[in-house]
């Protein structure tokens, strides 16, 4: 039997010291598990579910039609998928070997010039781009190279959920600030616009203890588009307070109705404190070769390379080598209707029109986003029974939305994902729709909803 304290962390220090320091050279505690070693690291204590996963699963079992986790059904563009065609078929056998560890020669010469652009500063491709699997593991860099024990990280709520938990694995603390919802005199939620930042509010969460801030526009999942005076504001507090701030951008081309996606790195004072994160996944509709990239001053990106290169060491070759050519060609048509990051947003706002329609008709409140490809809908008036007990401690929308993939074969995300723990009961009345879809999947989500509404008119 192992010492008996009072406490449980004091049982589960002498069942580690036991376990790990014996000094019979065998462990003095008697575990059921063949493996007693086995023992997980502290720092992944309570990350162990994934919404992703959970729901991924679940639409698959039941075969749902699925506007659940965000990726295009659709296929990428013939360039794109022609550029991996011909790096992978071509002469060059070298594209099959391990290339630069901080990024494929090609991709960050081409993401330097692109950017440096749009930045409007010279970048250096060796020094200000890292080319990261995907826009996770740049995110993953940043708070591995920057968050230490028991910094704090502020998180504008809703957020992609991983930044919370990455946050915590790093030995961080989440210090979470909701946006405020502003809804009109009649209490309607229509747009994005309606969920506001109370900057006095934010001021407030800094404190000697605040390490970095991340944004995230346009934000996954509302599809808020932060303006420009909301970002000068951010910027005013992270210079203010000397804090670093990540800038999480993957949805940079999705903006719609004339909105415009505001760079923070580009703001005074803010490039030499931002670190600025992009997917090609995202931008080229192929989420699937997973290439990203993180931008910003080489003082942030050295320690972001330590990371990389002490775990991933570098990404795959001829993904990288075709995200390189499509590049390039989208530089040389940057601006003009023939650039993919110009029609991209065209057939995506159609889609989320088209969604925004059947999402009406039957009753579930659209909140219109203004960028990203996801649509929040409002189920405050589209209250379904559901089995379960009324005092369930999961919250109604998770409920609400595994019970539709199981009934009516139709995948959403419930939005309180999108919450910390004391904010879900709050948003437990929200789902999230994927509108990248083709518009057969989207026309089968709307014959799903139509004929739900027909069965059961009363809600
Ligand atoms: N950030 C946000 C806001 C996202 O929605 C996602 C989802 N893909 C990512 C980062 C990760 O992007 P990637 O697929 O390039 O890893
Ligand atoms: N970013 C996508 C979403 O929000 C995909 C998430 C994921 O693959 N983990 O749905």
């Amino acid at each position: 039997m192992p010492l008996r304290l009072q406490t449980t962390s004091g049982l589960c220090l002498v069942r580690d010291l036991l376990r790990r320091n014996s000094p019979f050279g065998f462990s003095l505690y008697p575990s059921k598990a063949k493996m007693s070693k086995a023992v997980p690291a502290r720092r992944l204590e309570g990350l162990d579910k994934n919404i992703w996963v959970e729901f991924a699963s679940l639409a698959a079992t039941y075969k749902a039609v699925n506007l659940g986790q965000g990726f295009p059904n659709f296929p990428p563009p013939d360039f794109v998928r022609e550029a991996l065609v011909e790096v992978v078929g071509g002469n060059d056998t070298s594209i099959h070997q391990y290339t630069q560890a901080f990024g494929h020669p090609r991709l960050v010469a081409i993401l330097a010039r692109f950017f440096g652009k749009l930045f409007g500063r010279d970048l250096n491709p060796r020094t200000n781009v890292l080319v990261t699997v995907g826009a996770y593991e740049a995110l993953f860099c940043c708070f591995q190279a920057f968050v230490d024990e028991g910094d704090e990280v502020i998180i504008i709520e809703p957020f992609f959920d991983c930044y919370e938990l990455m946050v915590k694995m790093a030995g961080g603390i989440p210090v979470f600030i909701p946006l405020r919802v502003n809804a009109d005199k009649s209490g309607k939620l229509s747009s994005s616009r309606d969920w506001q930042l109370d900057l006095a509010e934010l001021e407030a969460k800094f404190t000697q203890r605040t390490k970095a801030i991340v944004l995230n526009s346009p934000n996954n999942p509302l599809g808020k588009v932060f303006s420009k005076v909301e970002m000068e504001a951010i910027a005013a507090v992270c210079v203010k307070h000397d804090v670093v701030c990540f800038s999480d951008e993957v949805y940079e081309w999705l903006v719609y109705d004339g909105n415009e996606h505001v760079r923070i790195g580009s703001l005074p004072g803010m490039w030499d404190r931002t670190v600025t994160i992009g997917s090609a996944g995202k931008s080229f509709s192929a989420t699937g070769w997973k290439v990203g990239w993180a931008l910003g001053p080489d003082h942030l990106l050295k320690h972001l390379r330590t990371v990389h290169q002490n775990s991933v060491y570098h990404c795959g070759t001829a993904p990288q080598e075709a995200v390189a050519r499509v590049l390039e060609k989208e530089f040389e048509r940057f601006g003009t209707p023939q650039s993919y990051f110009f029609q991209l947003p065209q057939q995506l706002q159609r889609k989320r029109d088209f969604l925004i329609q059947s999402l009406e008709a039957v009753g579930m409140k659209p909140i219109v986003p203004e960028g990203s490809y996801f649509l929040t809908a409002d189920l405050s008036t589209f209250k379904v029974e559901l089995p379960g007990l009324p005092d369930s401690e999961e919250p109604y929308d998770s409920r609400f939305a595994k019970w539709m993939i199981k009934n009516k074969g139709l995948a959403a995300i419930p939005v309180s994902a999108f919450y910390s723990p004391p904010q879900k009961k709050n948003f437990d009345h929200f789902i999230r729709f994927c509108f990248a879809k083709e518009d057969s999947t989207l026309k089968a989500a709307g014959d799903i909803l139509q004929q739900w509404s027909q069965k059961e008119p009363s809600q």
